[in-house]
C-alpha cells in the first residue's frame, strides 16, 4: 500500500469512527433503544405519516432473496397504507451501521410517528409481518386487493341431476358407456369411469381383500355391465395432453377391434391398476394423473403431486420440509407458484393469487371440505369469482394461500393420515 492511500484509508476510518460516536450520542440524546435508527429515519424519504417496514438485506443472501417477493407484494398490495423500504447493506454498508443491525435480513417496524416498534432477524413471512402490524394496531387485512372476503355458502342453482348420473368421486356427469358401479353396505355407488374407481380404491381405509368382486365396469361396445376382473381394458393417452383414457370391454376381440380404430394398448386389470397407481398425491395418497394434479417439489429435489391445490400445500405438513407448488389457475390455466419456508408461504407468484376453499354443509349443519375436486387456486380474486359463477353448484369461500397452508400445517399426524380417506371425510 502506498503512503497516500494509507493516509486516505486512515482518514476514512477516523471519519467512520466519528460517525459511529455521533450516532451513539444522538441515540442517547433521544433516549432511544439501542441501535435505534434516528439518523437513518431522518435520511428516509417523507412517508406522509405511514407505518414503515424497513428490510435490511443483500441481493445475494438466500433468506434475503426470499424476502424480496414478499416486500414487492406488500408494496403493491398496501400502497398508501404501508411504506416498504429495502436497504442493501452490502451495497450500502453504512446503512447497516446506521440501523445497528447484527445480521441480515433484519426487518424493522416503525409506526406512523416514526417510532421503532419491533425488529426481527432472519426470514419473516408475509403472514407474520401482517400479524405483527396487527399487534401494533395497524390492520392491513382489509387493504389492498389480496384477500377481499368472498364466499358462496348456498349453491346458485340446485343440482337437479339424478343421483345415479353423478360420479360419487368427482361429481361429474357419468357417460353410460364408462359407468363403474361399486356395491356397498349403503347401496350402489356410481362412478364416471375406471379412473374415478381407482381414485376411490386408493383412498379406502377398509380391508380391500376381494374388493374387485363388488365392482362392475361397462362394456364400451355393448353398454352392458361386466365384472371388473374379467374386463379387457384399452388404454391410451391423449396425443396433446398425454392424459390417459380407458375403455373397458367384455372380451379381447372387441378390445382389439376398438384398438384398430383408435389405437392404444390392451391391459388386464393388474397392469391397468399398476399404471393408475403410478402417480399418487403426496399428501393424501390418492391415485392421480399428472395432467390433473399440481406439481410439488420437495426441498428442490423430490417430485411429487398434489391431487388438488390444497393437498399440494399439505405436502409441506406431511413431510415437514420446504416445498414448491406449481399449480394452474382453475379458470385460465395460468401458472401459480408457491414456495414455502418453515411451514409458511415464502413467495407467491403472482402475488395476487388466492385459493378457493370448497366447503359443503353436512346434514348436521356443520361445514366440511367439499373434497379434492372442489378446490383450486386462482391468479386473482376476479378469476375465482368468474369460476364460481360458471359452476353454480360450488359452495365455499375465498381464502389466502397463506391461510390454506396454515390450515394444513395445523393438522396432526393422525389427521394427515386420515385426510381425504373415504369413511374419514366421505364425499356426500
Ligand atoms: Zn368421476
Ligand atoms: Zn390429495
Amino acid at each position: 500500500m502506498n503512503k497516500t492511500l494509507k493516509i486516505v484509508v486512515i482518514a476514512g476510518l477516523i471519519l467512520a469512527v466519528a460517525a459511529i460516536i455521533l450516532l451513539k450520542q444522538r441515540g442517547k440524546e433521544t433516549d432511544a433503544p439501542q441501535g435505534l435508527s434516528t439518523p437513518a429515519v431522518a435520511a428516509m424519504p417523507q412517508t406522509s405519516g405511514l407505518p414503515r417496514l424497513v428490510d435490511l438485506g443483500a441481493d445475494k443472501c438466500i433468506p434475503c432473496k426470499m424476502m424480496a417477493p414478499i416486500l414487492e407484494e406488500l408494496k403493491t398490495q398496501y400502497q398508501g397504507k404501508l411504506y416498504v423500504v429495502f436497504v442493501d447493506v452490502w451495497k450500502n454498508p453504512n446503512a447497516g451501521k446506521q440501523y445497528g443491525i447484527q445480521l441480515i435480513p433484519t426487518q424493522i417496524f416503525y409506526d406512523a410517528t416514526g417510532k421503532e416498534r419491533f425488529r426481527h432477524e432472519g426470514f419473516f413471512s408475509k403472514e407474520d409481518i401482517l400479524a405483527k402490524w396487527k399487534e401494533f394496531g395497524v390492520d392491513l387485512s382489509g387493504a389492498g386487493s389480496a384477500t377481499p372476503a368472498f364466499e358462496r355458502l348456498a349453491p346458485a342453482k340446485p343440482d337437479e341431476r339424478p343421483k345415479e348420473s353423478i360420479c360419487y368421486m368427482c361429481d361429474g356427469n357419468i357417460n353410460p358407456k364408462t359407468l363403474v358401479t361399486v356395491q356397498t353396505d349403503k347401496g350402489p355407488v356410481t362412478l364416471c369411469g375406471p379412473h374415478c374407481y381407482f381414485i376411490m380404491y386408493s383412498c379406502l381405509t377398509e380391508d380391500k381383500t376381494g374388493f374387485e368382486k363388488k365392482v362392475t365396469v361397462t362394456d364400451w361396445a355393448a353398454g352392458k355391465p361386466i365384472p371388473l376382473s374379467e374386463a379387457a381394458f384399452l388404454y391410451s393417452e391423449d396425443e396433446i395432453t398425454g392424459r390417459p383414457w380407458i375403455k373397458a370391454f367384455a372380451g379381447r376381440e372387441a378390445a382389439l377391434a376398438e384398438r384398430a380404430a383408435s389405437g392404444g394398448s390392451i391391459l388386464a386389470l393388474a397392469a391397468l391398476q399398476q399404471k393408475e397407481f403410478s402417480h399418487r398425491c403426496g399428501f393424501c395418497d390418492r391415485a392421480c394423473y399428472p395432467q390433473d394434479a399440481s406439481e410439488v417439489i420437495v426441498e428442490g429435489a423430490v417430485y411429487t403431486w398434489g391431487c388438488c391445490s390444497h393437498c399440494a400445500l399439505g405436502v409441506a405438513a406431511r413431510t415437514g420440509k420446504n416445498i414448491e407448488v406449481r399449480e394452474k389457475d382453475r379458470l385460465t390455466k395460468q401458472a401459480i407458484v408457491v414456495k414455502t419456508l418453515d411451514g409458511k408461504v415464502a413467495s407467491l407468484e403472482p402475488g395476487t393469487a388466492v385459493a378457493w376453499f370448497g366447503q359443503r354443509k353436512k346434514p348436521d349443519g356443520t361445514w366440511t371440505s367439499a373434497g379434492c375436486f372442489h378446490q383450486g387456486f386462482f391468479t386473482n380474486a376476479d378469476n375465482l369469482k368468474k369460476w364460481v359463477e360458471q359452476n353454480p353448484c360450488e359452495t365455499g369461500r375465498l381464502i389466502s394461500i397463506s391461510q390454506a397452508l396454515a390450515d394444513k400445517m395445523r393438522l396432526s399426524a393422525d389427521q394427515i393420515q386420515k385426510a381425504c380417506k373415504i369413511g374419514e371425510c366421505a364425499p356426500k
